[in-house]
């Protein structure tokens, strides 16, 4: 932003103080915030044949009233008027909420021009907007715009009118010609005036492409270049690593690995052994085999004669990797502790001290690693698994830990492409794309909850063949609100249905650590055959032997957390199953369920999630990390957030680019945004 746009909105003709104030209830402050509130949606004027309009798009009509408008009342306020109305041959509904009073301009022959939403199931139109007689404007497309007390939109086009007037010739492009000629995108002076005051959709779409891009772009740059000078400043700590050891553990492990688990560990032993700060993503689809990747990784730190952390969301997941990672090293002499909430005391206190005079090399822990009393002599990876979980600030703790430990995140939320590009812009991502020779399917069934009975007979024959399940209910405590069954009553109910002949297992996030222990034991040495349980045994559990997952509620989950959930079957040799109880009442819920029946990759359900529900939903909304975008949105402006990202790595890359005259701007931005004094980036 230049000084021309900085300037307070006082400046603009016609907005005084007062109305300055109401502007920055919208944070627009200066000349530049008020050409850049963009209108969140556009009025569509333009005549519209019906057989044309899709389901939920705007449209503006003109018909003839065909019978007297009804009004019903609900309450005092609230009505809906509805009359029927012939366009072009096709009869339709319109609707009006809360306007009872357009009753009296109404009757039957009269002409209308109406705009509104159309729902095609149903025929009719939820309208916004109703004028007498035939109506053709010459703008068609009409900006609105979020506004909030007395402002309204169409002073927001006012004022936004007269900014544009007084000081358009003065908007700076950050973006240089160069790049916008190859994209054929207008410059941002123009791309506004078409955003604010479209002379028609095509030309409007085409400025917000503009837009778009640039934001992608800025919001790139600043990743791209955070990266950079992430690894510009590690001095140089190469961890030397004995390959043929390596090569050596790796064949004395029980199964060989996949092509995809060998192509992994090899970017990430490249990364450890090279001077740069590892900062990697791994992606890999439940039951894809991470947990050994990062075993073999760990050792390679530990043969180079540093430290190694692995940490975990959930103490259940701490000790079930503490076990498995006892069984590779203890028999090579290599030490593994537990580190979490509930080793306390003398334990701690021991182990804190190993820790920190390098005897002990490699630890696994819950939160409680990042703690400030824990200190580490050499520590050179951290890995942190089911890292969603973790929030972004815990993330930047742990790295901080140590001398710039090398830092790799493992998580089985098949991330999609677009989103992890965007919210893990400043890391390498690597994938396992292929699971271990022999897995199943795993069998998903959605069930209505009035079918329980035959769920439970489907249960009781897996058990019988000597199987274990799993039920999975949303919440521990009974909430007359959600209504949602709990752990604690479904366990009561399954306990007296399978009384005398299998055992049934109780867990939820009020036991005690210890409590929890014994659940989870009883259940791996198939003492109890059932477990109940809320969603904390979603991650990493592994009890190779269950073949059933009942999902109570499952319309509650979203579709990464039901797949996850899912993957706790399907480990062993067996057939396994999944059955969704639920009973959806949207379309899109039902539509979740399909999708789950229908397909057992991680990714696709991730991708078809992320339509479904949208980003800030995906990763709940305050966690996401997801950078605000005024015009541009992840989900269906992805091919621009690759090709903006492509262009930034380019760009930082480049010799031009720091150099050159017309990438001031861009690199002013990049400044100002604190990325090359090494800040945290916003
Ligand atoms: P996740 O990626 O979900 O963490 P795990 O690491 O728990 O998956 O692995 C799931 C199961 O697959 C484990 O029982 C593990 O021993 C097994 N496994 C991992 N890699 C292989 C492989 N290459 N071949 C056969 N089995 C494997
Ligand atoms: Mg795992």
């Amino acid at each position: 932003m230049n000084e021309t746009m900085n300037q307070p909105v006082t400046v603009v003709t016609g907005i005084g103080e007062e109305t300055a104030k109401l502007l920055q209830g919208l944070r627009i402050f200066s000349v530049g915030d008020l050409l850049e509130h963009f209108p969140y949606r556009y009025e569509d004027y333009q005549l519209k044949d019906l057989h044309e309009v899709k389901h939920e798009e705007r449209v503006t009509v003109v018909g003839t009233v065909q019978s007297e408008p009804s009004v019903r009342y609900f309450g005092k306020k609230k009505n809906r008027l509805s009359f029927r109305l012939l366009v072009n041959q096709i009869l339709v509904t319109v609707t009006f909420f809360n306007r009872a009073f357009l009753k009296n301009q109404i009757s039957v022959g009269t002409e209308l021009t109406i705009t509104g939403k159309w729902d095609q199931h149903r025929m009719t139109i939820t309208g916004s907007e109703c004028r007498k007689g035939r109506e053709e404007r010459e703008q068609t497309i009409a900006p609105i715009y979020s506004v909030s007390g007395k402002l309204t939109t169409k002073s927001m086009r006012k004022y936004i009118y007269q900014a544009m007037n007084q000081y358009g010739y003065d908007i700076p492009d950050l973006i240089p010609d160069e790049l916008l000629k190859s994209y054929k995108l207008p410059t941002k002076k123009e791309a506004l005036s078409r955003l604010h005051f479209p002379p028609n959709a095509e030309s409007m779409k085409h400025a917000r492409r503009r837009m778009v891009y640039e934001e992608f772009l800025l919001f790139q740059l600043k990743m791209q270049a955070f990266r950079k000078a992430n690894r510009d400043r590690t001095n140089g700590r190469a961890l030397d690593i004995p390959e043929s050891e390596i090569k050596t553990f790796i064949n004395q492990l029980p199964f060989p690995l996949t092509g995809a688990q060998q192509r992994v560990v090899n970017e990430v032993i490249q990364d450890i052994s090279s001077p740069y700060r590892m900062n990697r993503l791994l992606q890999g689809d439940v039951g894809s085999g991470k947990t050994i990747v990062a075993a073999i990784c760990m050792y390679a730190v530990i043969q180079a004669g540093y430290q190694a952390a692995l940490m975990v969301p959930t103490e259940i997941l701490a000790e079930q990797h503490v076990q498995s990672l006892k069984e590779i090293f203890e028999p090579l002499g290599i030490r593994v502790e537990l580190l979490s909430g509930s080793v306390k005391g003398k334990k701690r206190a021991e182990k804190l001290t190993a820790l920190e005079n390098g005897e002990l090399g490699l630890v696994v822990g819950t939160q409680a690693l990042i703690q400030e009393d824990v200190r580490f002599q050499k520590l050179g990876l951290v890995i942190t698994d089911e890292q969603h979980r973790f929030g972004v600030e815990q993330r930047r703790v742990l790295r901080d830990k140590g001398e710039n430990p090398d830092v790799l995140f493992m998580t089985a939320t098949p991330i999609p492409r677009t989103l992890a590009i965007s919210v893990f812009g400043d890391m390498d991502v690597s994938i396992i794309d292929e699971m271990p020779a022999g897995r199943k399917k795993i069998e998903t069934y959605w069930a209505k909850p009035d079918m329980l009975e035959r769920v439970l007979d489907f249960i009781q024959k897996e058990l019988q063949k000597g199987r274990q399940a799993y039920v999975i209910c949303p919440l521990i405590e009974e909430s007359e609100k959600l209504d949602v069954q709990n752990a604690i009553d479904v366990h009561m109910i399954l306990n007296q249905h399978y009384k005398g002949q299998w055992n049934v297992g109780l867990m939820h996030g009020r036991l005690h650590a210890t409590e929890k222990d014994a659940v989870m034991d009883a259940f791996s040495k198939n003492e109890t055959q059932i477990l109940v349980s809320t969603t904390v045994v979603e991650v990493g559990v592994n009890v190779p032997n269950a073949t059933v997952m009942v999902i109570y509620d499952a319309e509650r989950f979203g579709l990464a957390q039901l797949h996850q959930l899912r993957g706790r079957v399907g480990r062993g040799q067996e057939q396994s199953y999944c059955i969704l109880l639920a009973d959806p009442k949207s379309e899109v819920g039902k539509e979740r369920m399909r999708i789950m029946t229908e397909t057992n990759d991680g990714f696709v359900l991730s991708e078809r999630d992320l339509e479904l529900r949208g980003p800030g939903d995906f990763f709940g909304a305050k966690q996401s990390g997801l950078p605000d975008f005024k015009v541009a949105d992840v989900v269906h402006d992805y091919r621009a957030l690759e090709v903006a990202r492509r262009d930034a790595v380019k760009l930082i890359n480049s010799n031009d680019f720091w150099t050159k005259k017309e990438y001031r701007g861009l690199r002013n931005y990049i400044e100002v945004h604190g990325v090359l004094n090494g800040q945290k980036i916003d």
